[in-house]
């Protein structure tokens, strides 16, 4: 058979497949979205940026409200979905699912609240003036969203942006284009004109065009590598951007912690989801005098983990396989440079599974305690008190979460702690609670999603003044008198000047 012209070959869009990372499975196959294609999808989102926007809060708090009911209703399908497409195990990605609709709800309930006007008081000097400030939407938020909660995270951008006004148009990760093709088609249902939200996939060169796209701001979660690009991508138009990183939480142990459930829960706080989640426990510093009781048992509940995609696993394999060559990198890095095998060894990675691995004694400039491992290991230091563990845990670059176990000094140790989020005598429970800001510093980003903090992320400040009532003294004015420039002087004088100390 002849070949085909080569202009007929290059019309042919270019696709990608989605693999099941556990059983090589073909989920799906996805178009490579172009940049003119983004460029076309931005403009429609535009368009019905204004459209969306005149709704008033309550309209499109509604309108979430009955996405957020879909989604109940359709849970079980979503959640099948993910757990193919990540490896996950199922009741984790139904807990994924059920926490993303908490927020969609908490984002449609206080829109009103947080992002309505607000009057100011508008000071002595300008009294018959009326103050006040909106929040106003940025028009098309373009979100580009990670693989390990492909509905979660995204939707904690998705939910808020919407909610503020903003319409949205949303790139999955390429490990998870067919769970954020499912969020896209879950909300035509309940939209009331197109283009509100759209879903367009593709790899890095269609985020890439995403980030030069005409859009108001971006929300990128997605590793601190990437972000570092997308952020210099953004600084040539300008365009503002949430960034949500990577992280190297710490989990801090004091000596009068309970230390049965501080073992069980960080044990799950570290492998949960093969501990591919930004804010897993990596690191551990744990007091000396209960140091050894501590590894005990965490080593004596490791044991019983099973890694699989069959019923019954703990969690699931690595869902990117590049992944697994750092884990991998970081378990023989901390060997080599004196760490111990609490649990595990080197021959811990079989296909794309890891079993849990537990290291002490790590130095703390080996990989295992300065990069992100994004695997289920952990590495357990001790330290002689709790200021040591401040120290350590703080000598990071990453300032993404933190988790503190004490009964009498949580609230001291977590009011040290550099980072964005802290849990005391728990772990991952703030993502559950929507009215909570998330996200961290340094490395791990900036901005926040979810809560007030989030709503407010995907809005800007309008600042509106009003006369009032005309006063005989104007001060904005060239024909300003020098009675006006006298009674400002006083009045600064009145409101301000202190005698010496
Ligand atoms: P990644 O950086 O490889 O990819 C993230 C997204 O960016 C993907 O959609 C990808 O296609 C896109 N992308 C790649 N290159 C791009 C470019 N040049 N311009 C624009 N977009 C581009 O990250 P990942 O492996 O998908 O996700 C794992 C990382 O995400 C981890 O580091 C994890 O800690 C982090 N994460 C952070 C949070 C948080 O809230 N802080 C939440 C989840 C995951």
């Amino acid at each position: 058979m002849a070949a085909k012209p080569r202009s007929a070959r290059a019309m042919k869009p270019a696709t990608f497949e989605s693999i099941n990372p556990a059983t090589g499975e073909v989920i799906g196959v996805f178009a490579q979205t172009s940049a003119q294609e983004v460029d076309e999808a931005v403009a429609k989102a535009s368009v019905a940026s204004e459209h969306w926007a005149s709704l008033s809060f309550r309209k499109r708090g509604i309108i979430l409200r009955d996405w957020a009911s879909l989604l109940t209703r359709e849970i079980e399908g979503s959640a099948e979905l993910i757990h193919r497409e990540t490896g996950k195990p199922l009741s984790d990605a139904r807990l994924e699912v059920s926490i993303a609709i908490e927020h969609i709800g908490w984002a449609a309930k206080y829109a009103t609240k947080v992002l309505g006007d607000q009057s100011r008081p508008s000071g002595l000097l300008m009294f018959n003036m009326a103050a006040r400030v909106q929040r106003c939407p940025f028009g098309v938020i373009g979100i580009i969203g990670p693989w390990n909660y492909p509905f979660f995270t995204p939707v904690g951008s998705i939910a808020y942006a919407l909610a503020a006004g903003n319409t949205v148009v949303f790139k999955p990760s390429e490990f998870t284009p067919a769970v954020g093709a499912w969020l896209g088609e879950s909300w035509k249902p309940v939209a009331p004109f197109a283009d509100i939200f759209t879903v367009i996939t593709g790899g890095a060169e269609t985020g890439a065009a995403l980030t030069k796209a005409n859009v108001g701001k971006i929300s990128f979660t997605g590793s601190t590598k990437t972000g570092k690009l997308v952020a210099a991508a953004c600084a040539v138009n300008m365009t503002p951007l949430l960034l949500e990183c990577g992280g190297k939480d710490a989990v801090l142990i004091d000596r009068d912690a309970d230390l049965r459930k501080a073992a069980e829960v960080t044990l799950w706080h570290a492998m949960a989801n093969a501990g591919q989640s930004c804010i897993a426990a990596e690191r551990v510093y744990v007091h000396k005098d209960v140091a050894e009781r501590f590894s005990n048992l965490i080593v004596e509940q490791a044991a019983k983990l099973k890694p699989g995609y069959e019923d019954g696993a703990n969690y699931g394999p690595a869902t990117m396989p590049s992944q697994l060559g750092i884990v991998k990198a970081h378990i023989e890095d901390a060997q080599r440079r004196g760490g111990r095998f609490l649990f595990g060894d080197k021959s811990a990675i079989k296909g794309s599974f890891v079993s849990p691995v537990i290291l002490a004694d790590v130095p703390e400039d080996s990989k295992a305690i300065t990069d992100e491992t994004f695997g289920p290991t952990l590495v357990i230091n001790t330290v002689r008190n709790m200021d040591q563990a401040v120290d350590l845990a703080n000598n990071s670059n990453y300032g993404l979460g933190a988790a503190v176990w004490s009964k009498k000094n949580g609230k001291r140790i977590a009011s040290l702690l550099k980072c964005g989020m802290v849990s005391i005598n728990s772990a991952f429970s703030n993502t559950a609670v929507s009215s909570l800001p998330f996200g961290g510093i340094k490395d791990s980003g900036y901005g926040r999603t979810h809560g007030a903090e989030g709503l407010l992320e995907f809005t800007y400040p309008r600042s509106i003044i009003r006369t009032r009532f005309p006063i005989p003294i104007n001060f904005t004015t060239f024909n300003r008198s020098q009675r006006a420039d006298r009674i400002v002087m006083s009045l600064t004088r009145v409101l301000h000047k202190r005698r010496r100390r």
